[in-house]
Parts: structure tokens; sequence; C-alpha cells
């Protein structure tokens, strides 16, 4: 039976990167996932799954050897991030108020985890099990058996970056904390009559936000976008039936007028659920990204949240090493959870304090949150703190 250091479950985009992470400190890691990616070329269409990737983000990316390829492939960055109800409180935060080029880009996630996937191919201390599944998992005498479709394994430290529904954490005894959001989120990518753009943004209303994400290249229209179309789940579930046409009316009815001339060309709908493990830790058993933690994706925050559990995870554990603990120490591991929670947590409440303000039917509530909107952009010291403040918060900075 083969040992390693450490072994992943879900080679995802979190997977995938907490794999990469932890052989960079020279560790023997497996990664475990059902279902290998479909390889990429720029023939094919744009996924319809894509994520903003913020500035935090893609510095790891970088430390791992995996964003020039990204960048390589196709990419859409954005400099600007409008949000607005009422017309007249429109607020845009600018990458130049916080100095940087941009605030992020948005990125196809299967793209993200090839480029990660590239980087594991060339790595000696990472072996994939791909296809191969995730069937048992026990501890005894400070080590993980773990039991896939193919072949047994035994571990010192058991990663699950296996998603949402992480056996890793059932297996683990990990409980659950969470909720169905009310409403459904749409994606839908369409090409444009614009260009290309360098802004992304969201328009609240109590039925559910609308946004705007640009997508990269240039379609027979003009450009390409993904749009996220929130709204009750009776709602989506219409939408969803309906064909690319009658949907690309319905789009032009509702989205606001900055959209321009638009036509469907894929889409698809997804449930909105919060969910929080109660541990993120058993034993030798540690979950990160959606395993541990699904949030509201109003403001695309999911995979960088993941992504930062990948960063304090190697943090821990390289801190450990130099210091000559044992890095598999239960007591070691232990911090990392120190370092996640309260960040995860606070991200979480701040979407669901957005998502209840902006869903409250109430013109009273709706007058409060225009005027708030309306003081961050006209009161100078709202304007220069705050704003700017909540921006470097969204970039990961
Ligand atoms: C509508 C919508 C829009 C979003 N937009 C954004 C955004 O703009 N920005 C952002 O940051 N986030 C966004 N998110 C969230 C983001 O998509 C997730 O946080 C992210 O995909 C989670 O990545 P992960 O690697 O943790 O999990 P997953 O992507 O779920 O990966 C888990 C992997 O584990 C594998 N697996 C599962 N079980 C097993 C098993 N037993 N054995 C082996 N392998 C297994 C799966 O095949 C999969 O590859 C959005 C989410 C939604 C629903």
């Amino acid at each position: 039976m083969e040992h390693f250091d450490c072994v992943v479950i879900g080679g995802g985009m979190v997977g995938a990167a907490s794999a990469l992470s932890l052989a960079q400190l020279g560790l023997k890691v497996a990664l475990v996932e059902q279902f290998a990616p479909k390889s990429f070329s720029l023939e094919q269409p744009l996924d319809l799954r894509v994520s903003a990737i913020s500035l935090a983000s893609q510095n790891l990316l970088k430390q791992l050897g995996a964003w020039q390829q990204v960048l390589n492939w196709r990419t859409s960055p954005y400099k600007r991030l409008g949000v607005w109800e009422h017309d007249s409180a429109y607020v845009e935060f600018n990458a130049e108020d916080i100095k940087q080029e941009h605030l992020g880009d948005i990125v196809e996630n299967r793209l993200i985890q090839l480029a990660l996937w590239q980087q594991i191919d060339i790595t000696d201390n990472v072996h994939s099990f791909s296809p191969d599944s995730l069937i048992s998992l026990t501890q005894e005498d400070g080590k993980a058996n773990l039991t896939l479709t193919n072949t047994k394994i035994t571990a010192k430290l058991v990663i699950g970056a296996d998603g949402a529904q992480s056996k890793v954490r059932q297996m683990s005894g990990i409980g659950l904390t969470g909720w169905d959001y009310q409403q459904s989120a749409m994606l839908i990518n369409v090409e444009t009559s614009l260009a290309q753009q360098d802004i992304t943004w969201q328009r609240f209303s109590p039925t559910g936000p609308v946004a705007f994400l640009p997508l990269p290249g240039k379609s027979s229209l003009g450009g390409y976008a993904s749009l996220v179309w929130y709204h009750q789940r009776d709602e989506i579930t219409r939408l969803s039936r309906l064909s690319n046409a009658q949907l690309g009316m319905e789009v032009l009815k509702h989205f606001p007028q900055q959209l321009g001339d638009i036509k469907v060309i894929d889409k698809g709908a997804f449930p909105l659920t919060r969910r929080h493990a109660n541990s993120y830790q058993h034993k030798r058993v540690l979950l990160v990204g959606d395993a541990a933690h699904t949030i509201n994706p109003m403001a695309g925050q999911g995979v960088n949240l993941g992504f930062k559990d990948v960063a304090a995870l190697q943090h821990v554990i390289a801190d450990a090493i130099a210091h000559g603990e044992a890095w598999h120490d239960e007591k070691v591991l232990a911090r990392y959870e120190q370092k996640r929670r309260k960040d995860n947590l606070l991200m979480m409440s701040t979407m669901d304090g957005l998502y209840a303000s902006f869903s409250h039917p109430s013109p009273v509530v709706k007058a409060f949150r225009n005027l708030a909107l309306l003081a961050v952009n006209k009161v100078p010291f709202l304007n220069t703190t705050i704003k700017n403040k909540a921006l470097e918060y969204a970039c990961g900075l």
C-alpha cells in the first residue's frame, strides 16, 4: 500500500492548488479526482462557469506557476466595478483608487483547473489518481487509511477539497450549518453588441440583482459577456425553460440599458446555498474551499476564499517545518482553522447582510440603502476611506 504525506481529495480549482502548494514544501502528495477536466483549445466556446479571480488569488496562482498559462489562454481583466439600485445612486469603484492596474480577471473555472493540472504533471512529488474516487476514509494511530475505487493508500494528512457535497466531511463526521437562499442564479453567456469592456457591474433590485461580467474575444455582434440573473427559484425555473431567443428578449426587458444588444448563446441555473462546516478539522483531516464553506456568489468571492484557505494552510505547514515541529501534529493543523474561520465567516455574513438588505421590499429600507450608496459616492471622507477599504477587501489585499 503506497504511503503519502498528504492526500488531497478533489482536483477542482482549490484541490489542485492545495496539492501543488503542499508539494512546494517538499511533501509527497497524492491528488484524487473523479473527473479529469476536458483539455482546452482556443476554438472552444466560452464555458458557462466563470469566476472573478481577485488580485490575491492571482498572486497565489502566480506562485504556483499557473497564472501565466491562464493569461496565455484567455481571461478578461476589469478595472472598474459599478454597483447601483436607483440610477441616481450609482457607485463606481476604480482600480486607480487603490493604485492597481486592474481589480481582477473573469476566467473560466476549467482554465484555472487545467493550468494547475499542467503544473502538477511536471511536479515529481505529486501523484494524480484520476479518474478515481474516494470510497472510504478511516483514521487510526496517527494516520489515515483511504480506499479509492482502484487502490488503497495511507497518508499523514487528508485534505477534503471535494466541494459542497464533500464525502471527506461526511466520512469525518463533521456537521454543517446552513440554509438555502430563496433565490437561484442563472448564468447566461451572451454575445454583446459592445466590444470587450473593462467593467463588471451589478444592479440590485428587491427580486435579486442582475450582473454583467465581461468575457474575452470578439463575436459577430461585438464581444462576449457572462450575465448573472438572481431571482426567486420559480422564476429562474421558468426562465430556464425558455429558448435562447425568448430568454434574450426577457434579458433585454429586465437588464439595464448599458447592456446594449445581446444574443444568448448558453445558459444554466444554480441553486444558492450557504453552508459552513462546524469544524475545518477532524484529527488529521482538514477541509478547504467549498467543502468547508459555500456562500452567496453575489460578490464573486467563493473560490477566492478557497484560495485564501490554500495560502493559509501552506503558511501553517511551512512555518511548522521551518521551526522543526511535526507539521502533521493535530495541534499544528489546528492553526489552519484559527487563521481561516473568522475571515470566511466575515465574508459570509457580509454577503448575507447585502442579500437581506437589498432583497428587502420595504420602500423605507430601499430609500435608506440608496442613500447609503449615494453617501459613499458623494461624501469625501466615506468616498476615500470606506470605498477604498471595501475595494481592497474585495480584491483580497
Ligand atoms: C452561480 C455561481 C457563480 C459563482 N461565481 C464565482 C465568482 O465569480 N468568483 C468566485 O470566487 N467564486 C464564484 N463561485 C463559487 C465557486 O464556483 C466555488 O467556490 C468553487 O468552484 C469551489 O471550488 P472547489 O475546488 O472548492 O470545489 P469544486 O469546484 O466543487 O471541486 C470539487 C472537486 O472534487 C471532485 N470530487 C468530489 N467528490 C469526489 C470524490 N469522492 N472523489 C474524488 N473527487 C471528488 C469533483 O469532481 C470536483 O472536481 C460561484 C458559484 C456559483 C454557484
